[in-house]
């Protein structure tokens, strides 16, 4: 079974590659490294390709002629998208349509869509359902929905398969230590929290103590990336059964606060970093947690890593391995 990935060289994408090389997929990766890294691709050939090339990606396609492809490159940090509108809609809109376009032309139907809690925007109720309306606050939601809504017409109209993936906030790193997150700038809390305690930036900022929350602070659901990843995994299998197109949410199904993040990161790691309340930052909503029951219902998924403390602990040991 061959199984091309976009973004394999990526935090969550190579986590992908690693795990379908050791299940026996035959696997090829595309990556610009933008934000990716060589050595995390530890199965299968990489090729270093911007999705902009259309024709270029058309031809490794061709070679490969995958069973399936799973799609995670794209911009993912939401106050740049705020700053920088074009380069979402180009990377991840754009670049995704043309992707899907070759991909029908050459007869490939599967295919696994990177997509985001970012969405729902500010949901009305909290845990979200996939049922719940799409109303993204932010042009890294807008430009992941819009996507969602090309797959919809695209399924209908072409006969592409395809499940879309909702990720709510991934975290923590391969339990063996490998691989993990690795950008050249991190914006996520938990990784900021840990380079805080590494001593690497001087301190970690709360961005927002106002909001209408338990201690003022944003809640989010973290999931651990092999968790993200075992749903990638059995929705790869269920489109290859013949499943029909589909949308699911991953999550845990409860939040942390950003306190509580903070104050499990000075648990794990045994230091106490400085911690400054700062200003909100644009485009966060108060509390977003998934409503995971149709994941685990229809496809049959289950957390293993549902603890605050091994995700981090995961994170910090691979943390601690990086410069
Ligand atoms: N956050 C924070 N300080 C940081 C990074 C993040 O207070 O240095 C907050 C952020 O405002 C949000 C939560 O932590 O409420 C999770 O942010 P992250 O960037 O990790 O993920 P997002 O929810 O934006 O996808």
């Amino acid at each position: 079974m061959r199984v091309l990935v976009t973004g394999g060289a990526g935090y969550i994408g190579s986590h992908c590659v690693k795990r379908l090389g050791e299940l026996g997929y035959e696997v090829l990766t595309i990556d610009n490294l933008s934000n990716g890294n060589k050595w995390a691709v530890l199965y299968g050939e990489l090729k270093v390709v911007d999705l902009s090339d259309t024709a270029k990606v058309r031809e490794i396609l061709k070679n490969f002629n995958p069973d399936a492809v799973i799609h995670f490159a794209a911009s993912i940090v939401v106050p740049e998208s705020v700053k920088n509108p074009i380069k979402y809609y180009k990377n991840n809109t754009e670049n995704t349509l043309n992707l899907l376009k070759n991909l029908i032309e050459l007869d490939i139907k599967n295919f696994i869509f990177s997509s985001t809690a970012a969405v729902y925007g500010i949901p009305d109720t909290v845990p979200v359902k996939e049922t719940d309306p799409l109303n993204p606050i932010n042009p890294y939601g807008r430009s992941k929905a819009m996507v969602e809504q090309i797959l919809q017409d695209l399924s209908n109209a072409y006969g592409l398969k395809y499940v879309s993936l909702r990720y709510f906030n991934v975290a923590g790193a391969d339990p063996e230590g490998k691989i993990g997150q690795a950008y050249r700038e991190s914006t996520h809390l938990i990784t900021r929290a840990l380079k805080a305690a590494k001593g690497e930036i001087p301190y970690i900022e709360i961005y927002g103590t106002d909001y209408p929350t338990t201690d003022g602070t944003c809640i989010r659901d973290y999931i651990h990336v092999s968790d993200l990843i075992d749903a990638h995994l059995i929705a790869l299998k269920y489109l290859l059964d013949n499943g029909q197109s589909d949308v699911f949410n991953c999550g845990y199904g409860h939040g942390y606060s950003v306190k509580e993040v903070i104050y499990a990161v000075k648990k794990v790691t045994g230091i106490d970093f400085k911690v400054i309340e700062a200003d909100r930052r644009p485009g966060d909503p108060p509390r977003l947690v998934a409503d995971s029951t149709k994941i685990k219902e229809k496809l049959n998924w289950g957390p293993k890593y549902d603890d605050l403390e091994f995700i981090i602990k995961t994170a910090w040991q691979w943390e601690k391995t990086i410069s």
